[in-house]
Order: C-alpha cells, then sequence, then structure tokens
C-alpha cells in the first residue's frame, strides 16, 4: 500500500506467511469474523496464530511472548486484534513495543464515510509518526523536594516528568511517506499538524523538516499546516477541507479518534503500522472491555484493515471487492448496535460473505 512496503513472496504453497493475533477484550470475536470473510474471499494468507496482551500472559506469561515477536520478524505481516494496556502502571503497552521493536514508524489511518451519518462524505487519511513523540518519553517522578525549586510550594508532593522528544531524521521521514501516500493515492494537499506555538522546540523541528520535504513535492501535492487545537475544531466543522494530514504521535492518536467519530465511530476505522521490513494491520479502536464476549462488536475496523494488508501485498482485486462487500452490507441496513443496527458480530460477518 506504500511506496516503502516491503514486497512479501509467495511460499511454496502459493500463500503468503502472515502472523494473526487475535488480542484480548473483543479482539477473538472481531478476529474470527474477519477471517471468515478472509476465507471466502480466498484470501492467500498462510496464518501463523499467536498471542500477545493479556492473552500472551495468560497462554505464556509474558504481554509479548517471544515466539510472536519471532513470528512476525519472520513473516514481515500480521493481522492484530486490538490489546488491553493497563492504565497508569503495569506492564508497557504491547502496541507501543510492537511498533518499536520492528520500527513501524508509520501509522497509517483513513477514514472513509461508509454509513451517511452528520457528515456526507469524509475521507480523509490521517499518518501519524509511530515512533518518538510522548509515546517514546522518558517519565519519572521525582520526589517531595527533587524539582529545582522553580515550582515553589506546588512542588511539595513531587512532580510527575513526561519528557517526549522528535529527531530531524524521523520528522522528515514520516513527512515523505505522507507525501508519497499522497502521490501514490491521488491525493492533493498535505497538511501538518503540530504546536509548534506552545512545544516550540518539538514544534520547530516538525514543521522546518516538513516543509523541507513539502518543498520537494511542490505542484504536485499541495501543503499547508494547522495548529492541532484549530485543526480539531474545523475538522468538526469542516472535514472537507481535510485529505492527508501528518502529525506527531500523540496529536495523531487522538485527532484519529476524533475523525473516526466523523465516520460513525471506532468501529469503523482502521489502520496500518508500517515498516522498511514489516508491517502491522489493526483497528484504530481498542479492547473495548465494555463489549467483550457478548457477540455485538462491530468487526469492520478489522476488516477493512485486512483490506488495507491486502492492498499491502498487491492483492487489490480482493481488497475491492472486500471493500465493496462491507459497502453494501451496510447499505443494506445490516448493522451492529454501535450503528443503530440489531446484527450480531457472527451475523454481520455471514452477511458481508455472502456478497463476496
Ligand atoms: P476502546 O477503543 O477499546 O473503546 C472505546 C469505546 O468505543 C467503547 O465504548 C467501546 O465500546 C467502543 N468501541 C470500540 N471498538 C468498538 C467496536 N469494534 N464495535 C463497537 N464499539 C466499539 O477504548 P478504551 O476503552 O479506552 O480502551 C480499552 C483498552 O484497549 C485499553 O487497555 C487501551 O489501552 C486498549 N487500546 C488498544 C489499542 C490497540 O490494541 N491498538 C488501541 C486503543 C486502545
Amino acid at each position: 500500500m506504500t511506496p516503502t512496503a516491503a514486497p512479501h513472496n509467495s511460499n511454496v504453497t502459493g500463500k503468503i506467511p502472515a502472523t494473526l493475533i487475535p488480542g484480548d477484550g473483543i479482539g477473538p470475536e472481531i478476529t474470527a469474523a474477519t477471517t471468515h470473510v478472509l476465507d471466502k474471499l480466498g484470501a492467500p494468507f498462510a496464518w501463523d496464530v499467536q498471542q500477545a496482551g493479556m492473552a500472551g500472559l495468560k497462554a505464556e506469561g509474558a504481554p509479548v511472548p517471544d515466539s510472536t515477536m519471532a513470528s512476525i520478524k519472520r513473516t514481515g505481516l500480521a493481522l492484530k486484534g486490538p490489546l488491553t494496556t493497563p492504565s497508569g502502571g503495569g506492564f508497557r503497552s504491547v502496541n507501543v513495543t510492537l511498533r518499536q521493536a520492528f520500527d513501524l514508524y508509520a501509522n497509517v489511518r483513513p477514514a472513509r464515510t461508509l454509513v451517511p451519518g452528520r457528515y456526507e462524505e469524509v475521507d480523509i487519511v490521517l499518518i501519524r509518526e509511530n515512533v518518538e513523540g510522548f509515546y517514546a518519553a522518558r517519565e519519572y517522578f521525582l520526589p517531595q523536594g527533587g524539582g529545582d525549586g522553580a515550582h515553589g510550594a506546588a512542588e511539595a508532593e513531587g512532580m510527575a516528568v513526561t519528557a517526549g522528544y522528535v529527531t530531524r531524521a524521523e520528522c522528515r521521514r514520516i513527512v515523505r511517506h505522507a507525501f508519497e501516500y499522497a502521490l501514490a493515492h491521488g491525493r492533493k494537499k498535505v497538511t501538518l499538524v503540530h504546536k509548534a506555538n506552545i512545544l516550540k522546540l518539538m514544534g520547530k523541528v516538525f514543521l522546518e523538516e516538513g516543509h523541507k520535504v513539502a518543498a520537494d513535492y511542490a505542484g504536485r501535492v499541495a501543503c499547508d499546516e494547522r495548529i492541532v487545537d484549530a485543526c480539531a475544531m474545523q475538522l468538526c466543522l469542516d472535514p472537507s477541507q481535510f485529505d492527508v494530514i501528518v502529525t506527531t504521535n500523540l496529536f495523531g492518536d487522538i485527532l484519529s479518534d476524533q475523525i473516526s467519530g466523523l465516520i460513525g465511530g471506532l468501529g469503523m476505522a482502521p489502520g496500518a503500522n508500517i515498516g522498511e521490513k514489516q508491517a502491522i494491520f489493526e483497528a484504530v479502536h481498542g479492547s473495548a472491555p465494555d463489549l467483550a464476549g457478548r457477540g455485538v462488536a462491530n468487526p469492520v475496523a478489522l476488516m477493512l484493515a485486512a483490506g488495507l494488508m491486502l492492498d499491502h501485498v498487491g492483492e487489490h482485486a480482493r481488497a475491492n471487492s472486500l471493500r465493496q462487500a462491507l459497502d453494501s452490507t451496510l447499505k443494506a441496513g445490516v448493522k451492529t448496535p454501535d450503528l443503530g443496527g440489531t446484527a450480531t458480530t457472527e451475523a454481520f460477518a455471514k452477511a458481508v460473505a455472502e456478497r463476496l
């Protein structure tokens, strides 16, 4: 799906080896629905099923078992269900660990209207820098008296410090990825989103390198810039003014959830984590503990992620068939409860498979 994607070769059976991580929470339910549809489609993947997150802890005593890492390293390709990350303590996010371990620097999150709601035609691709920023931050706690005294009495109970960073090289790499994506997909504009008015150094480096890269595409792809808070407001007001957005890690995480809200919610938004050698495809959403085990989660986001994975290995015809089947299933009114329907996850998958 991107110019930097590594080629994936079929093995002797004509199948493409790929890692399948069902995940936890609603993960196993939406993964089963997705593989059901991929089987009907004749998708050429030979799955190596591996565990991670809570399921990895249960099965192998580690949130990221060695066998899971080895499998992704070998296949270079994974479809992953969501993974729970404990808040405010516990093990480090498995998603962040995988992105950093395999240098999956570009998180590509396309959002397109399938079920018209408040907005008729949203079609935005958010490209999030995936290995730096506040997700690679050094975090520490300065106990009482450990600060520099500059904050007076407010320091009395100590200070939590989170120090994020960006590098010039990574800013160039992610912005170039966005422009190459725009060229390859016939997109007209890339918007650099930042907070250079407050986070002056991070923002300055991102913008300086971003505009340098943009100059190489002048006349082919337009470039503009927005401050992240104003961008969030403009997305609600008029999403049609955006085409491709490229931004740093934390802003990308937040804005992509917001953008999913413009197209019907988290159940509709897929994502691809792309590196030079490996790529992991997943839904933007998490493990939705409130829905786990109830058989009502929306599998569309993971199915669309599987479509991105098909594109990534050059299976564009199958990817398009999958998207068309999803489109016509939703148009026929077959929807899970998050979209106002009554279909179960399984019934929805069957309805999609029938249309392939
Ligand atoms: P979430 O995305 O799991 O859920 C947020 C809300 O969206 C919930 O109300 C949920 O019911 C709804 N929702 C999400 N996916 C849905 C679907 N497919 N169908 C219908 N409704 C859906 O976010 P959260 O509750 O903040 O996080 C739960 C856990 O997931 C946390 O541990 C978090 O760290 C993790 N997480 C993982 C990933 C990932 O694996 N890539 C991404 C985000 C969050």
